[in-house]
């Protein structure tokens, strides 16, 4: 189709439009070289060689033994993976399924062009395979994949005959690289150079059938590279002034195609990319990161790859320090321990009820007399700031004032389940090497406690009974413990988990503001005290003068429905996501409404189907995902579940909480672009010590924050995988090693692994998880 738009007397625009399999970039240029000519008079001397002898020579060659070599080269490769590549904020946008490619074009500056041009004849390569390893370089950094293919036009011209002719004689053939973190920028430049030139010297061989096999639907390249030199810059003949106003190719489908147009005098990048996946938004961070990987590249030629920046700056600066803008201040200097937070509380509702179990009830007054004789009777017994006192005691009263005792010792809590394997109990006594533990009468029997002062808080009460009751003095500072948590440990031994007060005050200050908790009548307990999730419902009421119910451990989750089927405007429940699906069972629908003001689910990765049902049947129950490890301290991040929106996948996992930093990394410790999968690190004041024992595994998991000027700042290595939202939310992804979750309790296949390979006939072990459906 050929029109011409005449704008003035002396103003045309010629519009060519050919069908795709008619032209090619070259053809377009020829053509225009052929009408502006014949406007000059200079009509070629011969006619060039017309499309229908070429494609018997094609023909031919492809038949010839020579192409045998060029069939195998190709026949060799396995690219059947590009198909799955995905780049991070990549989705399909509409339903429309319409190849609609939209462009986005950056002139690269005149100083870097220049840069780019002394560079490759340093290298000894060409300006197109220097763009075209970076292209490769950014996907490979991108998506994790370490097998890049990217789809590179080739003229299909190789011959000087063929440079004249018109028709479409290019075509994508698939540049292959392997990239590896250990390679250098120059080594993969050479790597591709050479490869450029196989791939140009076999390109006539290449087809689809060759690499795939047949296959129905139609292959292409979901990344490509164009590098088209256009020599047409204007030509002047007496009669008239001919240029190039644009020219625009395109002959195959791709997702993103990275075309160069280099100009005498200048070089353009052409990002066109399938609208149906990409806003222009995600290709302009795209072309921002290619540049600074470029610049990266030219300055750092012997770098490896994997350290080249590929992050603006503001890209950067949004990453480390936008989305962790998480500075508050609760007054750290008056109330710096739980302890000190909990008495001041007394003080202002001596009289409401803090704890509740059965037929038994406590004031905060009565409940703070009696934890104060426990802790008198305790400091007597040497508790004092950072003894460790373990907590073996069953869901009642009694664990709570045994639990406050320590604490207002000015010692930390250590919790034995008295559920827990003998053995498991006994190594928590010895690994910690605690002084004092608090349990009761019947739960004695078996235990290792030679080295140990038991004291049992229902027998020994009337001793305990004869103390005063006024607060007791401590020297303790926020950074004295406030408990350790035993974790499973992947060498077959469990780990303890040293968390000072800074952590829990920070958290449960968040929390009570975060949650309103004083909003509601107070909290249930159901879950135990090994699992730090229990403190957010344990603890928080306590501060804010509200009722914590404790439901007794005999009957699991049908307590938990029963009570919460009897409670209302409770200020939230903790939970798991496995707990929410097995309540969900349980309850009728009328029993759900406007019975807790919130539901706070951590532990494990939430689905949005796992609360579709709480979203409909109860609109009014806030919905929290929380996510964090008990190394720092209950939760570090939230998402709050919007109102009424329906979604599928993963719940993302949030911000991060007042005073903490989250970083999502590469295996150097540099943060990911948005979007792009990392390991996520936490700092900030919820970090714990470390773990008790265990200075190797402290120094690998606890690390200096590379992104803090302060000393002594560190990173919580996580295990996590996890990527940024544009939200500035975390999805979380899932693990990189073998720890898994079972109804939100953690397990280290390894723990398992190592004591199974105790046994002497026992030469190697694998512990896989295997699911069953929970009505099975
Ligand atoms: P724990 O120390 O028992 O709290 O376990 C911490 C681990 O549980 C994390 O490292 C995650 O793997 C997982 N986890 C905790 N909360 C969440 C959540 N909300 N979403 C996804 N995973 C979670
Ligand atoms: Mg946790």
């Amino acid at each position: 189709q050929i029109s011409l738009a005449i704008l003035s007397v002396s103003k045309y625009v010629l519009l060519l439009n050919l069908p795709s399999l008619y032209a090619d970039a070259t053809s377009l240029n020829n053509l225009v070289a052929e009408i502006s000519n014949a406007y000059a008079g200079n009509l070629p001397d011969e006619e060039p060689v017309q499309y229908i002898v070429f494609s018997d020579w094609q023909n031919e060659l492809l038949e010839s033994q020579e192409a045998e070599i060029g069939r195998e080269y190709w026949q060799q490769k396995d690219i059947t993976h590009i198909f799955d590549l995905k780049l991070p904020n990549e989705k399909l946008l509409s339903n429309k399924n319409r190849f609609e490619p939209q462009i986005f074009t950056h002139i690269i500056p005149n100083d870097l062009s220049i840069e780019i041009i002394r560079f490759a004849k340093k290298f000894n390569t060409t300006e197109s395979t220097l763009l075209l390893t970076c292209w490769q370089i950014l996907l490979w950094r991108l998506t994790n994949v370490s097998t890049m293919v990217v789809g590179t036009n080739c003229d299909g011209r190789p011959e000087e005959e063929l440079q004249e002719m018109l028709g479409l004689l290019a075509k994508y053939v698939p540049v292959i690289c392997h990239l590896e973190k250990t390679l250098k920028f120059n080594q993969v430049l050479q790597e591709i150079n050479c490869t450029y030139n196989q791939v140009y010297e076999w390109q006539d061989c290449f087809n689809w059938e060759l690499v795939l096999g047949t296959d129905t639907t139609v292959p292409f390249f979901p990344f490509c590279f164009d590098f088209i030199e256009q020599k047409f810059n204007s030509l002047v003949t007496n009669l008239v002034t001919f240029s190039l106003s644009l020219q625009y190719v395109c002959f195959d489908k791709f997702k993103v195609k990275l075309s160069f147009i280099r100009t005498d005098n200048s070089l353009c990048a052409e990002w066109h990319y399938d609208s149906e996946l990409f806003l222009s938004e995600d290709i302009e961070r795209l072309a921002e990161q290619f540049n600074t990987l470029l610049k990266s590249a030219i300055n750092n030629p012997y770098s490896l790859i994997s350290e080249l920046e590929i992050l603006s700056d503001v890209e950067r600066q949004q990453l480390l320090i936008g989305f962790n803008d998480t500075r508050t201040d609760f007054d750290f200097s008056r109330n710096r321990c739980f302890s000190q937070i909990f008495t001041e509380q007394v003080l202002r509702t001596p009289d409401n009820i803090a704890v509740a179990y059965e037929n038994q009830q406590f004031t905060y007054q009565e409940l703070n007399n009696r934890a104060n004789q426990l802790a008198h009777y305790l400091q007597k017994l040497g508790v004092k700031p950072d003894v460790m006192v373990g907590l073996c005691v069953e869901r009642s009263p009694l664990m709570l004032i045994g639990l406050l005792g320590i604490l207002k010792a000015g010692g930390a809590y250590v919790p034995i389940e008295p559920s827990y394997p003998l053995e498991r109990k006994n190594y928590i006594l010895k690994d910690s090497q605690m002084p004092v533990m608090l349990t009761q009468q019947h739960l004695i029997a078996d235990l290792d406690i030679n080295a140990i002062q038991v004291v049992c808080i229902d027998s020994d009460w009337p001793i305990i009974n004869q103390q005063k009751n006024e607060n007791p003095i401590t020297k303790i500072t926020e950074l004295n413990l406030a408990y350790v948590i035993y974790t499973s440990g992947s060498t077959g031994k469990p780990k303890g988990t040293l968390i000072p007060h800074q952590g829990l005050v920070n958290y449960l200050s968040w929390a009570t503001q975060a949650y309103a908790v004083e909003q509601g009548v107070g909290t249930l307990v159901h879950s135990p005290l090994s699992f730090d999730l229990t403190i957010t419902s344990l603890l928080s009421p306590l501060l804010v003068g509200r009722t914590v119910e404790l439901l007794s451990e005999k009957q699991g989750i049908e307590t938990l429905s029963q009570a919460l089927t009897k409670s209302s405007n409770l200020s939230l429940l903790k939970i798991t996501p496995a707990h929410l699906e097995l309540l969900k069972q349980q309850l009728s629908k009328e029993d759900i409404a406007n019975k807790t003001r919130a539901f706070i689910i951590g532990g494990e990765n939430l689905l949005a189907q796992s609360i579709t049902f709480w979203q409909d049947v109860a609109p009014n129950t806030i919905l929290v995902n929380e996510y964090g490890p008990t190394e720092t301290v209950v939760g570090c991040c939230v998402y709050q579940v919007p109102v009424g929106k329906h979604s599928s996948g993963s719940i993302p996992i949030g911000k991060p909480i007042a005073n903490t930093q989250l970083y999502i990394l590469d295996q150097c410790l540099q943060p990911v672009p948005m979007g792009v999968a990392g390991e996520l690190y936490i700092s900030g004041l919820g970090l714990a010590r470390g773990y008790l024992n265990q200075a190797d595994l402290t120094a690998l998991k606890f690390i200096p924050n590379p992104f803090s000027n302060k000393q002594g700042d560190r990173l919580y290595k996580t295990g996590d995988l996890a990527r940024f939202l544009l939200s500035g939310d975390i999805e979380y992804i899932g693990r990189i090693d073998n720890q898994i979750k079972i109804r939100g309790f953690r397990i280290e296949l390894g723990e398992i692994e190592a004591v199974i390979n105790q046994h002497p006939a026992v030469e190697e072990t694998v512990v896989i998880v295997s699911e069953e459906s929970v009505d099975s």
